[in-house]
């Protein structure tokens, strides 16, 4: 079988262009103030999938949202992580991308032919593969203009305050959401709420927590650090060796898989289609468990063998694959030892973990009972995707894999989430509209 490995070169694209200013776009002033009391929605997280819901809405003539974000600015979290890691292009298709199913806007692929003068010779060539059918990545910094665009034209970014949402109380007629100073009473909720990084076992460190000079992966790795040690078998290792590799520094990359897997996606492509989705539809969830467990594995976009095979022929990479971390202490000479189960010592100037997310499924916020986790996923309704014991609140993304599927994770996953839980919403909101809801949620996209 002759396997097709793109060129590390795919990995690049400039970051930072003065995008033409969005029809429509004024200088965005930061909301000073605290949200409004009541709204008709309160969206928790303006990711991408905060932002898909909330442009989903708005085609449904639900205008009085609030989004409440950490960062206070759609998308923000994505990219500050995209941008510490370095990553300049995106892992998924040009398919995939925030907006509303059925209403077909101008989509990511439209919006980079638009701006066709701005592109290198590398993305033009891209953008023709993608249009002919074939595999292309798609440049970060064009998939945040995208963004921009989207957020401006569904009125979501003077809709969205910076604000670190602590409960989620469902009440009789809807719901309170509370943080420091504030609180929206809404009549419907969605939580929005991405996935948290993993952290390592704390049997890794000597004391309560981790030595110096050891940080995860969306903590800038300092400068001055010439021997870097990766943890982890994903993208994000995979980028904090390419960064280091190409700064002509040497690296560990630790294992605990006896091999590194590449792949193209992180999903296999039939999840993001009805047919994968009905791979999930009324079977158990013991098949449900294993079908995510196989197809959710730690995986490097196929760009990254060359640059990384051949770094560890010339021994400015050393991989430990197969091997188990048991510790990580305060090494010789100010670096940090990192143990290995078979009694190997790694030692770096910095350790960097790269051992994925856990999936927010909304239990730190709301109260006791209501989420019912089975193995840390929240009980569905698995047509509208309300929280079973709180139909007024309803969840899109990550926590909603086990109703959707793996793809639920990503980018795309997010617009089948929005499309069923813009429907319910509306159906709760206007009754009377009540067909309209139920036509988006029983068309079971
Ligand atoms: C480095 C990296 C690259 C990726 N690349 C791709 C890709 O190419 N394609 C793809 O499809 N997917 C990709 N993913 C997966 C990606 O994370 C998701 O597709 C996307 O970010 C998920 O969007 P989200 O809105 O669910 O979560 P997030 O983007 O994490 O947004 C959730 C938001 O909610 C906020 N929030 C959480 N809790 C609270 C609270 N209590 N109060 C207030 N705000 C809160 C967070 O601060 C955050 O801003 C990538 C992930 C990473 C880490």
């Amino acid at each position: 079988m002759i396997t097709f490995v793109p060129g590390p070169h795919l990995l690049d694209s400039p970051r930072g262009r003065a995008w033409p200013p969005v029809p429509g776009a004024g200088p965005r002033s930061p909301h000073l103030q605290s949200p409004p009391a009541t709204a008709d929605v309160a969206v928790v997280g303006a990711g991408p999938a905060g932002l898909a819901v909330a442009s989903a809405l708005w085609h449904l003539g639900i205008h009085d949202v609030v989004l409440l974000d950490r960062g206070g600015r759609p998308c923000g979290r994505f990219f500050d992580r995209v941008d510490t890691l370095r990553q300049r292009v995106l892992r998924s298709p040009y398919e995939h991308h925030p907006g509303v199913e059925g209403y077909r806007d101008c989509e990511l692929l439209d919006f980079a032919r638009l701006h066709w003068s701005q592109l290198t010779p590398v993305e033009r060539r891209e953008i023709r593969m993608a249009q002919s059918g074939h595999r292309s990545v798609v440049p970060v910094d064009v998939f945040e203009a995208y963004c921009r665009h989207v957020a401006t034209l569904h009125h979501v970014d003077e809709r969205t305050w910076q604000a670190d949402v602590r409960t989620v109380t469902p009440t009789a007629d809807g719901v309170t959401v509370r943080g420091d100073g504030f609180a929206v009473t809404a009549a419907t909720t969605v939580l929005c709420l991405g996935e948290e990084r993993r952290t390592a076992p704390a049997h890794w460190w000597e004391g309560d927590s981790a030595p110096r000079g050891v940080g995860y992966w969306d903590e800038p790795v300092p400068e001055d650090a010439d021997q870097l040690v990766v943890i982890g078998a994903g993208l994000s290792a995979a980028h904090l060796l390419a960064n280091a590799l190409n700064a002509g520094k040497r690296a560990h990359w630790i294992l605990r898989a006896t091999e590194e897997r590449y792949q193209c996606a992180d999903v296999n492509a039939s999840f993001f289609r009805a047919e994968g989705r009905a791979r999930f539809d009324g079977t158990s969830w013991e098949d449900r468990t294993a079908l995510m467990g196989g197809h959710r594995r730690a995986s490097v976009m196929f760009e990254f063998r060359p640059l990384l095979q051949r770094a560890e022929d010339e021994g400015r990479l050393t991989v430990h694959r197969g091997r188990a971390v048991t510790a990580v202490t305060p090494g010789r000479a100010g670096r940090t030892a990192v143990r290995l189960e078979d009694g190997t010592v790694v030692h770096g100037d910095h350790v960097a973990l790269a051992l994925g997310t856990t999936v927010s499924n909304g239990d730190r916020l709301l109260p006791d009972g209501v989420v019912a986790p089975r193995d840390g996923w929240p009980d569905l309704d698995e047509q509208t995707l309300a929280y079973r014991n709180a139909p007024q609140v309803f969840a899109v993304g990550a926590a909603t894999c086990m109703v959707l599927g793996p793809a639920a994770r990503n980018i795309d996953g997010h617009r089948v989430a929005t499309a069923r839980v813009a429907g319910a919403v509306a159906a709760r909101l206007h009754p009377a509209d009540r067909q309209l809801g139920e036509e988006k949620v029983t068309a079971r996209v």
